[in-house]
């Protein structure tokens, strides 16, 4: 049996990949700190013969008994708020997180995917976005310390790939969403339907032009699983290029949720992308991927797993008062 670990287990996607790995008969260990994760995510798990679950915090040096075969570095805030809020934490899991995780690689000659993402891009100036643009970034503005860090992590992988020999995979995650993201995370998907469910207005961010192109889950963890088992070292975007303004997917899930609530308008974040589209042409290619689940089916599966939650869970006070980073 092989035996794979997975960083960031607890959170959104972490959680998913335990999942599917499980499901392909690999020995899982499943490592969080639970900083923006939670264990309900992985609760399900907790029995199963091929699961572990090791509470580390992964910046700190990272020790494990045996084998090992394969890591899917997944630990990191994601969110914009989370990654404001913690923002030494986020630089510390993208940097020595990383760090910690290619040595251990190199100790158990086990091979490494790593999770960047569409925010290496910035705010892009190359529409839809191809592997090979460099991006636009403000390394010194608030969303400069989730993506410097990823910045970062790219190039310390491709260097222990280079210089250690080091079997390496890195996947840039365009939006990804689905059951289990959390509600209060801030990011657009549950805020609106979180909105939806408490009977608020839903918040646009500046005037709602501005893009993104939603992946769901499933398709995500399709995307990561090949690119794991290809033999392609370089970077390779993962999402749906479907693409849509927050202005026009706010009224989409206003009609999803059935809501008689309205459009209300804030203050753009800083920095916040203006456009964003994945170039999936070279997963076509090398990974036979694409996307299958439209926007229409996964946002309904999302919202259903948004409306199971508890009230207690929905009125969380943390779920309010999004907009104090906008300005910073
Ligand atoms: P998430 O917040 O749900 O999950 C992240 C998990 O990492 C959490 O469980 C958290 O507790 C854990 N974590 C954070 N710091 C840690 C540390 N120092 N030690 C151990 N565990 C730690 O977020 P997500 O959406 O599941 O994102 C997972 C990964 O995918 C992240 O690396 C993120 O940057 C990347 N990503 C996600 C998206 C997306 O749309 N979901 C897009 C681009 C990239
Ligand atoms: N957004 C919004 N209202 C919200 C939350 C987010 O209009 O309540 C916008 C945000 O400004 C951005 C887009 O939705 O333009 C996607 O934001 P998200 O935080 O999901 O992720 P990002 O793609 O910016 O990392």
């Amino acid at each position: 049996m092989k035996k794979i670990l997975i960083t960031g287990a607890a959170g959104f996607l972490g959680s998913h990949l335990c999942d599917r790995f499980i499901n392909e008969d690999y020995y899982v260990v499943g490592m969080d700190n639970f900083i923006t994760g939670d264990k309900k995510n992985i609760e399900h798990l907790l029995g199963a013969t091929n699961f572990e679950f090791v509470a580390h915090d992964v910046t700190n040096f990272i020790e494990l008994r045996g084998s090992l075969d394969y890591i899917l570095h997944f630990a990191s805030p994601a969110s914009p708020i989370d990654y404001l809020k913690i923002p030494i934490q986020t630089l510390k899991v993208g940097a020595l997180g990383t760090h910690n995780l290619l040595g251990l690689a190199k100790a158990k000659n086990a091979r490494m995917l790593i999770a960047s993402t569409s925010e290496v891009y910035g705010d892009p100036l190359v529409h839809p976005q191809t592997e090979d643009y460099y991006g636009n970034v403000n390394t010194i503005g608030p969303r400069g310390v989730y993506d410097e860090a990823k910045r970062f992590q790219e190039s310390i992988t491709m260097a222990y790939h280079r210089f250690h020999g080091i079997e390496t995979r890195i996947v840039r995650i365009f939006n990804t969403y689905g059951p289990r993201m959390r509600l209060n995370d801030g990011r657009v998907i549950p805020a609106f339907m979180g909105q939806a469910l408490r009977g608020e207005d839903l918040t646009v961010f500046g005037d709602g032009s501005q893009t993104r192109s939603f992946c769901y889950v499933d398709d995500q963890v399709e995307g990561i699983y090949r690119l794991l088992l290809s033999d392609y070292v370089l970077p390779v975007n993962i999402g749906n290029p479907h693409e849509i303004t927050i202005k026009d997917f706010a009224e989409e899930i206003i009609k999803l949720t059935g809501t008689t609530q309205k459009i209300i308008y804030k203050d753009l974040p800083v920095n916040d992308p203006l456009q964003r589209q994945p170039d999936i042409s070279l997963a076509k290619k090398i990974l036979n991927w694409e996307p299958k689940v439209n926007r229409e089916e996964g946002m309904k599966l999302t919202f259903d797993y948004f409306k199971s939650l508890s009230d207690e869970e929905l009125f969380k006070s943390e779920h309010k008062n999004f907009e104090s980073h906008i300005k910073r």
